[in-house]
């Protein structure tokens, strides 16, 4: 058996290399959980446009298959390859700012975290982000990545227009105006119709928020979460399946001037801030979720300890500071968009159900909103939305309690997260999604031999080339 240490370089080695030189043939790709590794034949890490042109038609020409790594950061096969894998990390930076329309072009290898430090340094900000800033711009927009808020879509809705390297080679770019069917499919696609280069993002004024996390009995945010939802631009909450409390996040924009932002907490003090988000939400939760995994007959009771050690606190900080907090204790996700209004259905059943399992659940289930939009495979595709994500504990059984759940949010027609663990394939995401046959028409003209095809993408949307 091999030691934590020895574990943990392999883990390096085989995780996301950075650096100028592409891996050696042979390297391991391995995604940030470790549900998904592949052995690419061939690793590419293009510095141009044209070289990320050259890339797809060598890959043609040597018969392979090619996928673009983001970060690693979704937890199904998705960017897996064993064709050539694409590293756009050299691949970044905003080329074009307009801080009048607020309209900025980016590379699509930018992180969200170089991406958010740099439109701060432009007085800009994305209008929503997700929890954590890892990921890549193009691969967070390509899983339909969210964060919460009910008049808000997902971060593809922030999306003007795209330009993407084709399978024959060509570069087009598509928006609203430019090939607007492509341009209605790519902006979630999984990298199935091409590889995205560049991104214009319709941002916003940087904005401060003021956040308020506060526990609340479930019931009660359950009979009030239409309300809280309508009252805050941004608001969740964390629920500890075995407990009674739920931690309510409400984050709301503070209008520079006026009585609001003399009213708005304060910033947190460095110290308090390693305390709560460094101490408290990883060092200790990941101890606590460790004892866990060594005993699991104490995890209903570690979850109560965790629920009962919920407290309040408020601040106000740069947008982009209060959306994404740290993830440092690793875990498998699944989450599905379902209906709004088929939430409180899901949850009853779900704290029924899980007190049965067999495997206790070491982590909360996080729920969120977001408001219906019009991209073809977006989960919130034409209704409002409520997300609900369910966790495991990095090496806890999780199988048991992810089918649960899925047979749960069945009955209320969920559709699961594209980055997130899920067992649907395309006879049934064709049922949920009434523009799933259009995306695969594009993607047979865009992609006929199923060049950027991998097994996820085989399992998702069916046999390539079929319109
Ligand atoms: C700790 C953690 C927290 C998370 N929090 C959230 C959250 O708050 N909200 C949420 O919705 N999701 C969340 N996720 C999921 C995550 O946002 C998505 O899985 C996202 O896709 C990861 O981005 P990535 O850069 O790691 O892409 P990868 O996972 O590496 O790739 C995702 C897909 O994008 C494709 N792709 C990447 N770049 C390109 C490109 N240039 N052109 C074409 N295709 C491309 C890949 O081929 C692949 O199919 C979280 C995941 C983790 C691990």
């Amino acid at each position: 058996m091999k030691s934590t240490s020895a574990r943990r370089a392999a883990g390096a080695a085989s995780y996301r290399l950075r650096g100028d030189r592409p891996p050696e043939p042979g390297t391991r790709w391995r995604n940030w959980a470790g549900t998904a590794t592949a052995t690419p034949a061939r690793w590419c890490r293009p510095r141009t446009e044209y070289e990320i042109c050259a890339a797809v038609t060598a890959a043609a020409a040597a018969g392979l298959q090619l996928r673009v790594l983001g970060s690693g950061h979704s937890f199904t096969a998705a960017a897996a390859t064993t064709g050539v894998a694409l590293d756009l990390s050299l691949w970044t930076g905003i080329t074009a700012a307009d801080t009048r329309t607020c309209l900025v072009t980016v590379r699509s290898g930018t992180t969200i975290r170089a991406l958010n430090a740099e439109l701060a340094g432009l007085g800009l900000a994305m209008a929503n982000l997700g929890d954590i800033d890892a990921q890549t711009l193009a691969g967070a927009l390509s899983t339909g990545t969210h964060g919460t808020g009910a008049g808000l879509g997902g971060l593809a809705t922030q999306v003007e227009g795209l330009e993407l390297v084709l399978a024959d080679g060509s570069l087009v770019t598509c928006s609203a105006a430019a090939r607007p069917e492509l341009f209605a499919a790519a902006r979630i696609s999984l990298g199935a119709l091409g590889v995205i280069t560049a991104v214009t993002l319709r941002c916003v004024p940087a904005f401060t928020l003021a956040a308020d996390e506060r526990p609340l009995p479930v019931a009660e945010v359950l009979e009030q979460f239409d309300a809280l939802a309508a009252a805050n631009d941004h608001f969740e909450f964390y629920w500890f399946p075995y407990g009674r409390q739920a931690l309510v996040k409400r984050n709301n924009r503070v209008s520079p001037g006026g009585d609001a932002a003399a009213a708005a907490p304060g910033a947190m003090p460095a110290w308090r801030k390693f305390w709560e988000f460094e101490v408290m939400e990883n060092a200790a939760f990941g101890a606590l979720c460790r004892a866990g995994r060594a005993r699991p007959a104490l995890i209903p009771a570690l979850n109560r300890l965790s629920s009962a050690a919920l407290s309040a606190r408020s601040y106000s900080a740069a947008s982009h500071r209060v959306f994404v907090t740290p993830r440092r204790v690793r875990f498998v996700e699944s989450e599905y968009a379902v209906p709004r209004e088929s939430l409180r259905q899901v949850l009853t059943e779900l704290s029924r159900e899980v007190p049965r399992l067999a495997e206790p659940v070491m982590f909360p289930v996080e729920v969120r909103v977001a408001a219906a939009d019009d991209i073809w495979l977006s989960t919130a595709y034409g209704r409002d939305s409520a997300y609900i994500a369910i966790h495991q504990y990095t090496g806890l059984p999780y199988q048991a309690y992810f089918a649960l759940f899925e047979s749960i949010v069945a009955h209320v027609a969920g559709r699961p997260h594209w980055g997130k663990m899920h067992s649907l394939d395309a006879e049934r995401l064709r049922a949920l999604y009434p523009r799933f046959d259009e995306f695969r028409r594009i993607r047979a003209e865009a992609d006929p031999e199923s060049r950027f095809g991998n097994s996820y993408l085989g399992r998702i949307f069916g046999p390539p080339g079929e319109k």
